[in-house]
Order: C-alpha cells, then sequence, then structure tokens
C-alpha cells in the first residue's frame, strides 16, 4: 500500500459514536481500498469507544466500523455509511489498542465488540481482530446486521463468543421500505448461528409509527424464540441523536419530527418478545 496509508494518524477514540466523522481516508487510493478490504490487514474505523455497558455483556471497548450497505430510515451513524469517512486503521494499531484495556476487559467481565456501521463489509479485518482478541484472552462480539454472515467460514464463527444482531422487520416489503435491503439474508445467517449453538443477543430499534407493529414483531420474536440460542433480546428505544448527523451532511432524514417512544410503549413491547419465552429488556 502507499506511504500516506501509514502516517495518517488521526485520534482513534472518541467519546461516543456519535461524533461526526468524515472524510478521513479521502486520501487514500482506491487500490489501497481494495488491497485493504481483500487482506484484512487494513481496516477503516469510525472510532474505539471504550465504557460501553450496552454492547454485550460487561465493560466494552466497541471498535465502530465504517462502512454500511443498508440505508436504514433511523441510523443514527449515517457518516458510518462510507467507508473512506473511517480513519485507516492496521489490525497491529488496532490490536495495541486493545491491549491497553485487555486487563480492565477482562476485570469487569467484558470483552470487545466490534459495531458499525457494518463490520462484515470488512469481514477479514473483522476477522483479524477477533483473533487478536482471543489470543489475548478477550471476549468477543460482533454487532452486524447478518447481512455479509455468509463471508463468515464456520471456523471463523467459532472466534467470535456473541453476535448482537440486529432485526430490522420480518415483512420483506417492510423490511426494504426501511432499510433499503431485503431480510433474507439476514433469517438465513440467524438460521446459521442457532444450527451452529452460535450465541445471539437480538437487537430491535422501536420507532414509532414505523418499527411498532405488534404483529410483526410478534413474528419476529416467534422466529427468534424457534431459535434457541438467543439470550436476551434488547429493544431499543429510538432517540434523536443522529439528527445532527443528517443535517450536517445534507442528507433527507424522514424522521426529523419523530419522538422517542414512550417507557409504555417500550415495556409493551418488551412484553411481545417475553410473552414468546425471550428474556427481553
Ligand atoms: S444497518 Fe446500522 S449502520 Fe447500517 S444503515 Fe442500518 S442502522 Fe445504520
Amino acid at each position: 500500500m502507499s506511504d500516506n496509508v501509514s502516517v495518517i494518524n488521526a485520534p482513534l477514540e472518541a467519546d461516543s459514536p456519535f461524533e461526526l466523522r468524515v472524510g478521513l481516508s479521502k486520501n487514500v487510493p482506491e487500490s489501497d481500498v481494495r488491497i485493504a478490504l481483500a487482506t484484512g490487514d487494513m481496516g477503516f474505523l469510525h472510532s474505539f469507544t471504550t465504557g460501553s455497558t450496552v454492547d454485550g455483556p460487561g465493560v466494552r471497548v466497541v471498535a465502530w466500523t465504517a462502512g454500511c450497505m443498508w440505508r436504514c430510515q433511523y441510523c443514527h451513524n449515517p457518516d458510518t455509511w462510507t467507508m473512506t469517512n473511517g480513519i485507516p486503521v492496521t489490525v497491529a494499531r488496532a490490536t495495541e489498542q486493545l491491549r491497553k484495556y485487555r486487563q480492565g476487559l477482562k476485570i469487569m467481565s467484558g470483552g470487545l465488540t466490534i459495531s458499525g456501521g457494518e463490520p462484515l463489509m470488512q469481514h477479514r479485518f473483522v476477522v483479524k481482530l477477533f483473533e487478536a482478541a482471543k489470543a489475548m484472552g478477550v471476549h468477543t462480539a460482533l454487532d452486524t446486521n447478518g447481512y455479509y454472515g455468509d463471508r463468515l467460514t464456520d471456523e471463523e464463527l467459532e472466534l467470535i463468543d456473541l453476535v448482537l444482531l440486529d432485526m430490522k422487520g420480518w415483512d420483506p416489503d417492510r423490511h426494504r421500505s426501511l432499510t433499503g435491503m431485503d431480510v433474507a439474508r439476514t433469517l438465513e445467517f440467524a438460521l446459521r448461528l442457532a444450527a451452529r449453538k452460535r450465541k445471539i443477543w437480538l437487537r430491535y430499534v422501536l420507532v414509532p409509527g414505523l418499527t411498532d407493529d405488534a404483529g410483526e414483531i410478534a413474528k419476529i420474536a416467534t422466529f427468534a424464540a424457534s431459535l434457541g440460542t438467543v439470550e436476551r433480546v434488547d429493544v431499543l428505544p429510538f432517540h434523536q441523536l443522529g439528527r445532527y448527523k443528517w443535517k450536517q451532511l445534507g442528507m433527507n432524514y424522514t424522521l426529523e419530527t419523530t419522538e422517542p417512544p414512550s417507557h409504555e410503549m417500550v415495556e409493551h413491547i418488551v412484553g411481545i418478545f417475553r410473552a414468546a419465552g425471550l428474556t427481553a429488556h
């Protein structure tokens, strides 16, 4: 790869993924991006954050990857859609970052979560970072929409202690309207994870007027319960922390006036998952 990749040294750590980050790799040649994706020796990260208690068990370091092929109407990190908005980071640099927290993560029963964006856009980098984490004895979690799950071999799945599977909907047309993509591949990945006895935490973003259809959610709950490896379901209330990003990026945001769900609505939806026999929060 050309030298300008290695000299980019933007701060990796962020206070939260809600920091707007754009164009950090815009000078990286297209050929270098292709080589990075093919080898996994380098990835594109929005940031590292520390101290998360909501992205897997214990206290987590989260690597937020750049790049996503979905276009969810409620996405709170649209700056992560474009891979070259991220910081080019070698596996070695990312591993060193993780090493700093290794002892603390063990003490706090936490680990490394790779989220995004969609991490499996850069699946080779993700695999290499998880290999490094496992070599340090660090628990690993992957937060994914599952669309590119077939990029991971069965052996690579074994590197992942927990999959945080983001389910956005059930009805194919509704799902396509919400995300721009088909739901089928997410469901196939869920079935494959279950067949291989991989642990899943299912995540569902609840947006009033958009993803609050009880019948639709009941179908997701029934499917999730049938998998047998879903340890818990997290109903994530929609929020507006990412609204300013849409504005600053000059993108059309359709949820400008949408309010977060009420406590009662969240409890109602949690109840649907519980009624299917799942542990839900
Ligand atoms: S899958 Fe995640 S990162 Fe991608 S558009 Fe949807 S919410 Fe945003």
